[in-house]
């Protein structure tokens, strides 16, 4: 929500956030015009367009985003980071700055009144590198990720304060309106990537809209400034006695700030339900009925509600859409940041490769056909989820109220509370997936993202995600080295490594756990090209050169 939304104004996040403002930067013109033609113009400076920005920057493209604000948004949003988000964020170099700050956390709790019905138990083994999910506030990943843009200013150059009023689209690019405190002037990109949000100045004016439904209800988002030593975790509670027919969510985040989420009922009406003074007694009861006693403050009060929309194509000629801009999920489930996050690492390598003349700019239809399935994919569950925690009719209420109480009774209808946390999607049917024609008994099949495994290496032991290169890797997990077969394929952006189940000179890793070549269904050899995104795009059972070029060439010119 930025600064100027309407809220009731407790002291706001500048308490316990030092927000660093940017100044504006109009460069010298050309009658009216920036002079510089920028072969990417990214409009938006969220969390979607900086993390583009620094992913166009890792595959060495210069971008110019253009940012109608100063800093970093600003009130109660993001406040869950999923372990694929981690992952993209370690390849833009923000994942140890995100680590520093964020809480990291494995489970959580939902109760029925006062009774616990469901463990919820995300996937952590000896085989990860990262937490299922970590805690932090956007606007504190919002400032690491400017840091990071900052950092790399000679290719990423961030216009704050210039807002997009209005844009022509040329066969060869487009022309952008833009406004500033001081001047308006044009500037023109080959290519231009919309990441300016719900509300969307770029898709207002090319004339696209949203499809899919919005929800009635409405949630309550309270983030309050509590000292608690209560564990970080996700906690739930259907119908409790402090507010009988809501659901109350409850999450802490880093700087003692704490994320309370409550559900309105039909007959209140959102616009007095969302004042300090109807507020505060209610969040108040509910953590003394939870044993928090200490003092606290509200931080941002704001109401919410939930949509399930997307565009039906994230490709309009020489303009993508990613993030907001181009889908609205629900936050139950937290799909929305860390959904675009994904549309950017998706993105940036298929628009470096188009810029740098490598591919055709078809490869672009790649990731419109690819994300809009997977904001499908990410909509259809948290719709499940939307459903059971703000039932948009009587009938969904009474079929939550008999899954809670025979959840008290029988763990099996547990599972219907399960709130379907964000994880990664497979693209089964990508266009640039490779025949699965050598049937491996294991492992990630084409469109799917790698499982996470550690290896040891000459200088230490580390993750499988982080043995990537920038462009495509062929991760050959075998006893012999796979270089030779593999020689012909120089002239292709790929990477050979060489994963041996034992140390064998010259391998660059190999699986000191053992669990690797199991995992991978690599006995005796296995051979798994993969995206530079991290997605599969075939497997074969050893390294051959001719289908890996086969399946590298479909993202090629
Ligand atoms: C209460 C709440 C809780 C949430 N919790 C989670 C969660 O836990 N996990 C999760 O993954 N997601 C969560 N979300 C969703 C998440 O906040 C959004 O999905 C995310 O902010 C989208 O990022 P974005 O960069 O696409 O858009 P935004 O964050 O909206 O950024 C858009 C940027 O574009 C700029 N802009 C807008 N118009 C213009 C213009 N005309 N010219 C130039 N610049 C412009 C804006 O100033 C802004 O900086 C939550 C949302 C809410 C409201």
């Amino acid at each position: 929500m930025s600064r100027d939304a309407a809220s009731s104004a407790p002291p706001g996040y500048h308490e316990y956030f030092e927000y660093r403002r940017y100044p504006l930067r109009v460069p010298p013109l050309d009658n009216g015009v920036d002079p510089v033609r920028h072969p990417v113009a990214i409009v938006g400076g969220g969390p979607i367009g900086l993390s583009l920005a620094l992913g166009l920057a890792r595959h060495g493209v210069r971008s110019v985003v253009i940012e109608a604000d100063d800093a970093v948004s600003y009130g109660s949003r993001a406040a869950c980071i999923s372990r694929r988000s981690l992952e993209i964020f370690d390849r833009l170099g923000v994942a140890r700055d995100v680590l520093g700050e964020a809480l990291p956390w494995t489970a959580g709790t939902s109760y029925y009144r006062d009774v616990p019905v469901y463990r919820l138990q995300m996937p952590m083994d000896e085989n990860q590198r990262f937490a299922p999910m970590v805690n932090l506030e956007q606007c504190i990943c919002e400032q690491l990720l400017a840091d990071r843009a900052e950092a790399l200013r000679e290719i990423v150059e961030i216009r704050w304060q210039t807002k997009l009023a209005g844009l022509q689209r040329r066969d060869d690019g487009v022309e952008l309106e833009l406004e500033t405190p001081q001047t308006p002037y044009r500037l023109r990109a080959d290519w231009v990537v919309a990441c300016d949000g719900a509300r969307s100045a770029v898709r207002q004016a090319m004339g696209l809209r949203f499809s899919g439904s919005t929800y009635d209800g409405t949630y309550i988002i309270v983030d309050i400034h509590l000292k608690s030593d209560h564990p970080t975790e996700r906690r739930a509670w259907f119908d409790p006695p402090t507010n009988p027919g809501s659901t109350i969510l409850v999450h802490k985040q880093p700087r003692d700030i704490w994320r309370v989420d409550y559900q309105l009922r039909d007959d209140e009406d959102p616009e007095e339900a969302v004042k300090p003074e109807n507020v505060l007694p209610r969040v108040r009861s509910h953590l003394e009925w939870i044993g928090e006693r200490d003092d606290w403050t509200p931080v941002w009060i704001s109401a919410y509600r939930a949509n399930c929309l997307t565009l039906d194509g994230y490709r309009h000629g020489r303009v993508l859409f990613a993030g907001d801009a181009a889908h609205l999920v629900p936050i139950f489930g937290v799909r929305g940041m860390n959904s675009g996050i994904d549309d950017t690492h998706n993105l940036a390598w298929k628009l470096a490769w188009v810029v740098q003349g490598r591919s055709f700019a078809a490869l672009l239809d790649s990731y419109s056909t690819e994300r809009v399935f997977a904001a499908r994919e990410n909509i259809r569950h948290a719709s499940k989820s939307t459903e059971f925690m703000a039932p948009p009719s009587r009938a969904f209420s009474l079929m939550r109220e008999a899954a809670l109480g025979l959840a008290t009774q029988d763990p099996f209808f547990a599972t219907l509370i399960n709130p379907r946390q964000s994880s990664a999607i497979t693209f089964a049917d990508s266009p640039l997936n490779a025949a699965d024609s050598d049937a491996l008994q294991s492992g990630p099949a084409p469109g799917a993202v790698l499982a996470e495994c550690p290896v040891e290496t000459a200088t230490g032991p580390r993750h499988l995600t982080e043995l990537l290169g920038p462009g495509y890797t062929a991760l050959c997990l075998t006893g012999d080295d796979p270089r030779a077969a593999l020689a012909t394929l120089r002239d292709l952006p790929l990477s050979v490594v060489w994963i041996a189940p034992t140390t064998i000179a010259g391998a660059d890793a190999w699986d000191a756990s053992g669990r690797l070549f199991a995992l991978y269904g690599a006995a005796p050899a296995a051979c798994y090209l993969v995206r530079p995104d991290g997605h599969v795009a075939g497997r074969w059972r050893e390294a051959r050169a001719d289908p890996v070029r086969a399946a590298v060439r479909r993202a090629l010119q």
